[in-house]
């Protein structure tokens, strides 16, 4: 099994100017593959730092996924201290420089020398292209060893790991020997949902984790790829399924966003609960022509109403419990639908969102499944 460490650089990381979330996304996505994510390192922009970084590293692992320092500045050290480790030379890469001109050219800006800097490359890379940027990225294989190194921004990161990186290691490691299943579980404690589900199976077969991020746990279930847990998992879907409002690795809000985006209506909404939270949290390039919070629409397909939370917008209630109401209409069907959410903080608007966003997305899916039946 493949250990992979993570090598983030930047003054911005070690000043603690900026968080290392590349490190927190990458460990992510790839702990959910089953790899084995072995250390994370964070190092100013030296290029002596980075080589040791490197060496070390290297020693340990087998695989070393690099991010930042891919820049045109002379801070941007990152490339010259992997040909450094690996003992090779930069080569010019004239496909990476047109890519830099061209895409330089889309914003009125002409290339200059220092721009020449990101077109080099360790001796032997397979460039991994930038869809969002100038910093092209590579792959080195040296010694049955593997190197990635990518950019800094995250938006230009993240992308690019998952189209070059996360393929090319699951392609070089077919079967992780660890599986990972995680479920999203709504509104319920940590407590209560082990007592429930720590009864389903032998610690020896399975490890569970259990992560807390209101109003949401996540639940994990790991276990070696040889081990048959088809029973097992359908024993916990059935535990958990009252807990259930979305996927796993997103949100029930999130899951609304993406029916808005294919609903084929328009959606009027008034909200007296949230006080314009729930607009903020719903409202995107994608999804702002199929909802209206404003004024009222007589043409609307389906019209929404949501009332409560009064406890949150009033100073020093001691009550423990605050209360939703939820009205959802077309002309076809209707929901109402009052709760009553356990009342701990202000967070609890978050709590009613994700909620809501659950029901609508199910009255918006049934009453497309109705069309479709007709
Ligand atoms: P650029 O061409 O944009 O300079 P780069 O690869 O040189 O790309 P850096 O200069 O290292 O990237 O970082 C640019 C910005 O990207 C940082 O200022 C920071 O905002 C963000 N960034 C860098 N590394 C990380 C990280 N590990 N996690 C989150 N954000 C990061």
């Amino acid at each position: 099994m493949y250990t992979i460490a993570l090598l983030a650089t930047g003054d911005e990381l070690t000043n603690g100017d900026i968080l290392n979330t590349n490190g927190q996304t990458l460990a992510q996505q790839l702990s959910s593959q089953g790899f084995n994510v072995g250390q994370h390192c964070v190092v100013n922009d030296d290029e002596t730092e980075i080589v040791t970084a490197i060496h070390y590293l290297i020693q340990h692992h087998d695989v070393i996924i690099m991010t930042g320092g891919l820049g045109p500045t002379s801070d941007d050290r990152t490339r010259f201290a992997l040909a450094n480790a690996l003992g090779t030379e930069l080569i010019f890469n004239e496909a990476t420089f047109q890519h830099i001109q061209q895409r330089l050219a889309k914003f009125n800006l002409s290339t200059n020398k220092s721009r020449e800097q990101q077109a080099f490359f360790p001796q032997g890379a397979q460039i991994i292209e930038n869809p969002n940027g100038t910093a092209c990225g590579c792959y080195i294989r040296q010694k049955q060893k593997h190197y990635f190194m990518l950019p800094g921004p995250p938006f230009e990161c993240i992308p690019m790991f998952k189209q070059f990186v996360l393929p090319k290691l699951l392609k070089l490691q077919p079967k992780p020997n660890k599986i990972i299943r995680k479920w999203q579980l709504f509104g319920v404690p940590e407590g209560t949902m082990a007592a429930k589900l720590d009864k389903l199976f032998k610690s020896d077969q399975c490890m569970t984790g259990y992560r807390w991020h209101y109003p949401y746990l996540e639940f994990k279930l790991i276990y070696q790829a040889e081990f048959d847990a088809t029973n097992l998992i359908k024993q916990v879907e059935k535990a958990i399924a009252p807990h259930i409002i979305c996927a796993a690795n997103t949100s029930a809000s999130q899951m609304l966003c993406e029916t808005l985006e294919t609903f084929n209506g328009f959606i009027q909404i008034q909200d007296f609960a949230t006080k314009g939270l729930l607009e903020y949290t719903l409202t995107h390039p994608n999804t702002t022509t199929k909802i209206n919070f404003q004024e009222a629409d007589s043409n609307a397909d389906i019209t929404v109403c949501l009332q409560g939370l009064n406890e949150v917008w009033q100073p020093d209630i001691k009550n423990q419990y605050t209360s939703l109401e939820i009205e959802i209409k077309s002309a076809q069907d209707s929901l109402t639908e009052n709760i009553d959410i356990p009342f701990r903080s202000r967070q609890v608007v978050i709590y009613a969102i994700e909620y809501f966003s659950y029901q609508l997305r199910r009255f918006i899916e049934k009453a497309a499944n109705s069309l479709i039946q007709k």
